[in-house]
């Protein structure tokens, strides 16, 4: 079965509620392209107000906590999440693993605690710059997928997304052919450690400033099934033409 197209949006650590009249202008455009599944990822202070803003949309987390409950101040459960009103969360996402010092086996705890809580998942891996020039991305990144893929899981609600870290936020992306090569690489890991059916059915993202110039080339990209989007998330104007091209491809 083919894979639908995914353009998720990270807000990172923006957006007041009167970014709401925002995140309803992307839902409201995104469903004229019924190919493509869309999702907004807003700070944990907007999730319930944007679900309630946009029903039947669906909005996410970007990071939760390990444990379902319990002494962590600051921190925020997967099952919280969820009784807010998200349907995913992303994990892993470099900002996460270096500015909070994240690991592998956090990440894989993360997104196993959020598959229990019946979230889906969009587990983030890439590479640093030095990493890049020294040849040996591919190995860097196929190890974190290793380390950080859940014990079990749906491959429906299951996504990896690959964000070369020295790409996010920085207007520079790799070549087609390197993001083709690099998906290619984790569907065949994947296909080793969850089986080829899994592997084919999951879906594999590309983020690191993907903007509506840019996108429909890395959404064409061999194994790419979507994109997780920062800064060209915020505003529909940015937003939804990059979800046109991906309909495009669908
Ligand atoms: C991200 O942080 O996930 C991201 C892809 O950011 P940007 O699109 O701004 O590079």
């Amino acid at each position: 079965m083919a894979r639908r197209k995914y353009v998720v949006g990270n807000w990172k650590m923006n957006g007041l509620k009167a970014a709401l009249d925002e995140a309803r202008a992307i839902f409201a455009g995104a469903a004229d392209h019924a190919a493509v599944d869309v999702a907004l990822c807003p700070p944990f202070t907007l999730i319930s107000a944007m679900a309630d803003a946009a029903p039947g949309a669906a909005v996410g987390g970007q990071d939760c906590h390990a444990a379902a409950a319990g002494a962590y101040t600051g921190s925020v459960a997967a099952p919280m999440l969820a009784d807010a009103g998200a349907r995913l969360v992303i994990v892993g996402h470099s900002e996460r693993r270096e500015g909070f010092g994240e690991s592998d086996a956090d990440v894989k705890a993360k997104a196993e605690a959020a598959l229990a809580a019946g979230l889906s998942v969009i587990l983030c891996v890439g590479e640093p710059r030095n990493v890049r020039e020294s040849g040996g991305a591919i190995a860097y990144v196929l190890a974190q997928v290793a380390g950080s893929l859940p014990a079990a899981f749906d491959p429906a609600r299951l996504a990896i997304a690959y964000e070369p870290i020295w790409a996010i936020g920085t207007g520079l992306v790799p070549t087609v052919a390197d993001v083709a090569a690099m998906h290619g690489a984790i569907r065949a890991r994947l296909g080793e450690l969850s089986g080829p059916a899994a592997a084919e059915a999951m879906r594999l993202l590309y983020g690191g400033s993907v903007n509506g110039d840019n996108a429909a080339e890395l959404l064409d990209a061999g194994d790419v099934d979507g994109a997780l989007v920062g800064g060209a998330s915020l505003t529909a104007a940015k937003f939804l033409p990059i979800v046109a091209a991906a309909a495009q491809l669908g």
